[in-house]
């Protein structure tokens, strides 16, 4: 059996990685009737279409987009300066979903970014783009072009009277830069690092104006929201949210990939039925949900659903959809070290408890991994998550992001610690991990 089902693939149906369709081609293949559509109306009801459709943010933290568009001031877009910012700094360790859709449908995007433009009333839109997508980058800047020559940006896009236009921004490289206040100081020159929120970027984003910041999955889904409208939408998820979703796995599975299905599938469904199952020889132990700031959850929770948390159903958290499998044969605490390294390196060193918090947090991980660790080292890992990982710490979710997998990996792999602990050769019980650095 097989969930893949062509007919419910919407944003998969006509990326070509090896060449991607031009304007007219994408016209004779359906594109382009969202954005018609949607300038035969009002704004208001394009938003009203999207708020309908149920989409929440596809970036990871499952915001409604509807809303997030609804919050915007509603003046004309040449009564105010306002801004449309996708989110394409795809750096979170395992997620590799947003890379596809540039690389391999760049129009697609294109089209949902000038629909939700003519909704906020923006003329202006930048993608920014993860530093390392040169073929992205390469691919999205042709598309623009391409575009703007058929005269789907630019002035008077359709004789609607209504003005937009692209820029593709290319990163510097920082995974902090995929934190929406942190992308937009960026954009603004300036060191990438977050901004307090509130005032969200809906009020106070790029250059103080109105901006809407949206991932360039949730860009991707706006064009088949308005050709096909909200019910339709409803009807492609097996959740109480809208659409589809780009799942995924990385780690060993047969098949690593990014897999198109129904919002709400669950990760046994997605790693046999699409990826192939494990490989030979290798039994799945647990996994992070939806990249690396997730927390762990069990083998045995392979059959919860993964969609967004509501107040309900606290429990299930999607994350990016793009799952880490953990195995049977490789260290927990090796992967969890490996995961802090990257966080403690990519903190912009605003905040004390992230900046100082996490490199800590790495080499008690180094310590008791490589057999020096002692029962105080494991209580200060212990207490380091309990400090640095609830939120409203820090400016942004970083470090929370980073606790997540130490703070779940700590009680799922217990014994795991334990063992290493009663392994180590480390004699001074009293010493401390700076003094044996
Ligand atoms: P967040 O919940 O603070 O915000 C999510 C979005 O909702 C933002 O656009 C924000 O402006 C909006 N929002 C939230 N509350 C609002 C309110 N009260 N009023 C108006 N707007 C509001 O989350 P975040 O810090 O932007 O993102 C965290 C998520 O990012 C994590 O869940 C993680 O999975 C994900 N992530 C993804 C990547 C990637 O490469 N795709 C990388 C790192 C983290």
């Amino acid at each position: 059996m097989n969930a893949l089902n062509p007919e419910k693939q919407p944003l998969l149906a006509l990326v070509n990685r090896e060449t991607p369709l031009d304007p007219t081609a994408y016209e004779q293949k359906g594109g382009w009737r969202g954005v018609r559509r949607a300038l035969a109306m009002s704004p208001a009801e394009v938003i009203e279409e999207v708020t309908k459709s149920k989409l929440r943010g596809r970036g990871g933290a499952g915001f409604s987009t509807g809303m997030k568009w609804s919050f915007v001031p509603k003046e004309p877009a040449n009564e105010r300066r306002k801004y449309i910012v996708a989110n394409g700094d795809e750096m979170e360790p395992g997620t590799f979903k947003d890379r596809i859709l540039v690389e391999g449908h760049p129009l697609q995007l294109i089209e949902g970014m000038i629909i939700s433009a003519y909704a906020i009333q923006a003329a202006y839109g930048v993608i920014f783009l993860r530093g390392e997508y040169h073929l992205g980058l390469e691919r999205l800047q042709q598309a623009v072009e391409q575009a703007r020559a058929a005269g789907w940006l630019g002035k008077n896009i359709l004789g609607s009277g209504f003005d937009f236009d692209i820029h593709v921004h290319p990163s510097a490289g920082r995974y902090i830069c995929g934190e929406e206040t942190a992308l937009l100081t960026a954009l603004e020159g300036r060191r990438a690092n977050p901004r307090s929120k509130p005032p969200f970027p809906q009020i106070g984003g790029l250059w103080g104006a109105p901006t809407v910041v949206n991932n360039i999955e949730t860009f991707s889904n706006i064009p088949h929201i308005l050709a096909n409208g909200f019910e339709w939408y409803l009807g492609l998820s097996a959740c109480e949210d809208g659409g589809t979703k780009l799942y995924g796995v990385s780690g060993r599975a047969k098949r690593p990939g990014v897999f198109e299905l129904p919002l709400g599938t669950t990760l046994g469904v997605i790693l046999n039925e699409c990826a192939g199952g494990m490989q030979d020889g290798y039994k799945l132990r647990a996994f992070l949900p939806g990249g690396a700031s997730t927390a762990f959850l069990g083998a045995e929770h392979a059959d919860i659903v993964m969609d967004y948390p509501t107040p309900e159903k606290a429990g299930s958290r999607l994350g990016t959809g793009l799952a880490i499998l953990l195995d049977d044969r490789t260290s927990p605490i090796g992967m969890i070290r490996n995961l802090e390294h990257f966080f403690a390196q990519e903190s912009c060193g605003w905040c004390t408890p992230c900046r100082d918090g996490l490199p800590w947090v790495e080499r008690l991980l180094i310590e008791i991994e490589e057999g020096r660790g002692t029962e105080q080292d494991l209580a200060r890992l212990k207490d380091a998550a309990r400090l640095i990982g609830p939120m409203g710490r820090t400016f942004c979710a970083h470090a929370p992001g980073a606790i997540a997998p130490l703070d779940s990996g700590l009680k799922l792999f217990a014994e795991d610690f334990a063992q290493h602990i009663r392994r180590s050769t480390h004699t001074d019980r009293a010493g401390d991990v700076s003094e044996r650095a």
